[in-house]
């Protein structure tokens, strides 16, 4: 009997270790639940919320294909191997397949269990799936790792420039198999573990299933792709695919979004225009730091990428935190969007960019206490992509902004929303003002009266604070 470990990678079409394993024969699929090192992760409630909705999907599409789920309790992933042990022995397994997970902590669990069924003649057989290349395959004239986007990204081009990574057929129903009980856990129960459980408007806001995550992704090529160059970057449009919690928690994989993409070229790397280059290039950031957390796994562990940025003297400043975190620095731009966050577990990418550098930068707070609160709210947290974007923006990174380049929050303001729809989403506080008064309410007026912070920080003293800060290491 085989067994089909799923993990980040909820759903049945095009998945590597699902294909594989109905080759080799019959099968029984495995999803181990690990609350404590989730929580030991800062996973946040909406993202584990949305995995064990998918979860409830997962088992009834097996069910369909008559494999049984069993669902496993294990806290903490040090137990694993014996939990993993003991079900192979139940059910008389000889083999188990999974895909890769890249977190330093997932691939030592990896190695443990392997260790452990060794001595009983039991295989891990592990497949790539997760990026569109095999991590550890794409290398420099040298061998080495890319640590440069651009060039990366070349070398990408030119491997799809071969071929498009194909998607995995069609899995077929699999003969009934005659099983004792299973002893599951029920998905429910662990709905107390999370006491803050999101509200129904917010589930309703990420519906779950294969199905959904299909449709979002046609809806955005059919629609949207042929923009996206021109309006990505506004966060009141509605522009982006908002894939990135489905394609996150594997409810899609990166193979059918590029299928997708080069639909119209019938599966042929041929860039027909601008909007499908820039959403191929944003997949493709996706790629480079899931291939910078398998090589540089230091990043993972709250090590900064630079080495010499290490020296940084970072404020200790735990109120300008928290008026950070709660959208309470007098910021617009900054405060929309993380109550945005707060709100949808979602923050529009350029809006990303404008907060993590205004806490990085202008609060001079350290980049790993930005990444932390993010993974704690974030429906689409993902260490890698988390950790790059953190790098990127704090000029620690891999490919960073140079760290005299600072971002003023008011500008681009200015620039990305222009009318302020978005902040007057976000900051009813200031529905009220006209577009110019909007992105710095008290310019003009001090003593403008509004429910509403004077900004916590002076943008142009705080900018020559930080790269005082950047030089002096
Ligand atoms: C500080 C910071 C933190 C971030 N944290 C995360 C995170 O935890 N998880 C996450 O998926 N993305 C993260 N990003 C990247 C990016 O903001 C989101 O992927 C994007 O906003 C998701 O929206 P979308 O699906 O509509 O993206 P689209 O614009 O439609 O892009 C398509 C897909 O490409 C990938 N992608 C796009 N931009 C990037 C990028 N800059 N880096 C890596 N992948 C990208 C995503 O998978 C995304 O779904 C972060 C960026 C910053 C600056």
């Amino acid at each position: 009997m085989q067994l089909i470990w799923f993990r980040q990678d909820l759903r049945i079409q095009d998945h590597a270790a699902l294909w594989h394993v109905t080759q080799a024969g019959p099968c029984i699929a495995l999803v181990i639940i690990s609350p404590e090192q989730w929580a030991l992760h800062h996973d946040s409630a909406v993202k584990i919320d949305f995995y064990l909705r998918q979860l409830q999907v997962l088992k009834t599409q097996l069910k369909n294909l008559n494999i049984a789920l069993v669902i496993r309790r294990i806290p903490f992933w040090k137990d694993v191997p014996q939990g993993i042990l003991q079900l192979t022995q139940q059910f008389n397994i000889n083999c188990i397949h999974a895909n890769i997970e890249l977190g330093v902590n997932e691939l030592k669990r990896d190695v443990q269990v392997q260790k452990i069924l060794d001595p009983y003649n039991k295989a891990l057989e592990l497949y790539h799936d997760r990026t569109l290349f095999p991590v550890g395959s794409i290398r420099n004239k040298s061998h080495q790792p890319y640590q440069v986007f651009g060039a990366f990204k070349k070398n990408c081009y030119e491997r799809l420039s071969v071929s498009l990574p194909q998607c995995y057929p069609q899995i077929e129903v699999q003969a009934a198999l005659q099983l004792d009980s299973l002893d599951d856990e029920p998905v429910c129960i662990f709905a107390d573990l999370y006491p803050n459980q999101p509200s129904p408007e917010l589930q309703n806001r990420w519906p779950v299933s294969e199905e959904y995550a299909l449709t979002l992704l046609d809806d955005f090529i059919n629609d949207k792709v042929t923009h996206y160059e021109k309006e990505r970057d506004f966060p009141y449009l509605d522009s982006t695919s908002q894939l990135s919690p489905y394609l996150n928690l594997g409810m899609i994989s990166i193979r059918q979004c590029i299928q997708a993409l080069f639909r119209q070229q019938q599966g042929h790397f041929h860039i027909a225009h601008l909007g499908q280059q820039t959403w191929l290039d944003e997949l493709l950031w996706r790629e480079f730091y899931q291939h910078i957390l398998f090589d540089f796994p230091q990043v993972s562990k709250h090590q900064p990428f630079k080495a010499d940025t290490k020296r940084i003297q970072w404020r200790d400043a735990p109120e300008d935190l928290a008026a950070w975190q709660q959208g309470q620095t007098g910021i617009p731009i900054v405060d929309a969007g993380m109550r945005q966050l707060l709100a949808t577990g979602w923050m529009h990418n350029r809006v990303r960019m404008i907060t993590a550098m205004f806490l990085t930068k202008n609060l001079l707070i350290d980049w790993r206490l930005g990444e932390q609160w993010f993974m704690q709210h974030l429906i689409d947290g993902d260490l890698a992509a988390n950790n790059g974007g953190w790098q990127w923006c704090a000029s620690t990174g891999t490919d960073s902004v140079p760290y005299f380049r600072i971002f003023n929050p008011v500008s681009q303001s200015q620039k990305f929303d222009a009318n302020g729809d978005y902040i007057r989403q976000w900051v009813p506080e200031l529905a009220h003002l006209d577009a110019k008064t909007l992105h710095e309410p008290y310019a003009r007026n001090s003593n403008l009266n509004l429910n509403y912070p004077k900004p916590i920080v002076d943008l142009k003293q705080t900018r020559i604070r930080a790269i005082e800060a950047f030089k002096n290491i």
